[in-house]
């Protein structure tokens, strides 16, 4: 039987929906608008449509959108100070640094000095060690996202095997601390996992963070199991002489194994800006000691 497609274009805009109801109320009970600022250094153009969606979805869901564009050669001391203007202005929230930053800055450098509280990429040392040790933190978008959208789909996932294919810091590894936090069993597989196949083969739970296209084939998948797709690789189509997204698994003879799947494009990468959303308003919801909207944190 085929997979169930999980759609996350229509979660994302639920997730969106439910972000702006919070933000209205927000604003009508307590006079609080929530503020995300983006900082982009120099002119990548995939990361000035990211920072551009990012703003527009931000005014969309009724919040303040503070976007610093600063050239590319500007001193990491400039970026810095940005930085912390913007951890001492109460009406931002969150802070985002748009990554990759030039290769004159130190990226980890930047990323600590944003306050934990307004880290709304999850990235800071605190709270990647808040997440590890069990404690409220910022997470991640793109796993915050992942976890949504399993959640969704399988209610409980307690006791469940999940293998996460990928170990990186952005992904993979706060993919695999949060289906531990839902008492997951899981398996952190990378380039040097040996048998790869039957590690996949065990899971109920495949979240694939490679980026290697169509990396993950249909027979590695076990029936019934729940795939999720984080991937975004762009691929020639030589009939056509143009190109494609595709992920990092074989949607077509995973989708014949799998119980549920998410598609690339459409599946992960809508929900990962969601997510951003949903960080900034329980970022100024914590900031103002108010409660945190429900359904929308991990
Ligand atoms: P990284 O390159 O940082 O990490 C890739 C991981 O995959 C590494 O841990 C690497 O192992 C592992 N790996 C590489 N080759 C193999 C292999 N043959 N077998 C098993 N594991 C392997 O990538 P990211 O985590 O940043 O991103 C992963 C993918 O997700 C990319 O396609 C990226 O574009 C996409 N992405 C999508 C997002 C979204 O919003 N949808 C957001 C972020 C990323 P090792 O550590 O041993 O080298």
């Amino acid at each position: 039987m085929a997979a169930s497609i999980i759609d996350g274009k229509a979660f994302a805009a639920k997730v969106r929906e439910k972000v702006a109801e919070h933000v209205s109320r927000l604003k009508a009970d307590h006079g609080i608008t929530p503020g995300l600022a983006v900082v982009l250094v120099g002119e990548d153009p995939a990361s000035q449509v990211y920072v551009r969606n990012k703003g527009k979805q931000t005014v969309e869901c009724g919040m303040q959108s503070f976007e610093h564009k600063l050239p590319v050669d500007t001193p990491e001391a400039d970026l810095l100070a940005l930085v912390a203007r913007l951890n001492a202005d109460p009406a931002v929230h969150g802070i985002l640094v748009q990554l990759p930053l030039p290769a004159h800055m130190n990226a980890d450098a930047v990323i600590n000095a944003i306050d934990p509280a307004k880290d709304v990429d999850g990235f800071h040392i605190s709270n990647v060690g808040l997440l590890g040790t069990g404690q409220k933190s910022m997470v991640p978008c793109t796993p915050l996202g992942c976890l949504m959208m399993l959640r969704e789909q399988l209610g409980s996932l307690s006791g469940l095997n999940a293998v996460v294919i990928g170990r990186s810091n952005i992904v993979g590894k706060p993919m695999a601390q949060l289906l531990l936090g839902e008492s997951c069993t899981v398996t952190i597989a990378h380039s040097r996992t040996k048998d790869l196949p039957e590690v996949v083969r065990r899971a109920d739970i495949v979240v694939a963070a490679v980026g290697r296209p169509q990396m993950v084939p249909g027979d590695w998948i076990k029936p019934g199991a729940t795939v999720i797709d984080v991937g975004i690789n762009r691929i020639d189509v030589p009939e056509t002489g143009k190109t494609r997204l595709v992920g990092d698994v074989d949607y077509d003879s995973c989708a014949q194994v799998a119980g549920a799947i998410t598609p690339v494009p459409g599946g992960v990468g809508p929900m990962t800006i969601a997510c951003l959303l949903a960080n900034t308003v329980t970022a100024c919801c914590r900031a103002n000691g108010l409660a945190e909207p429900e359904g929308l944190t991990a």
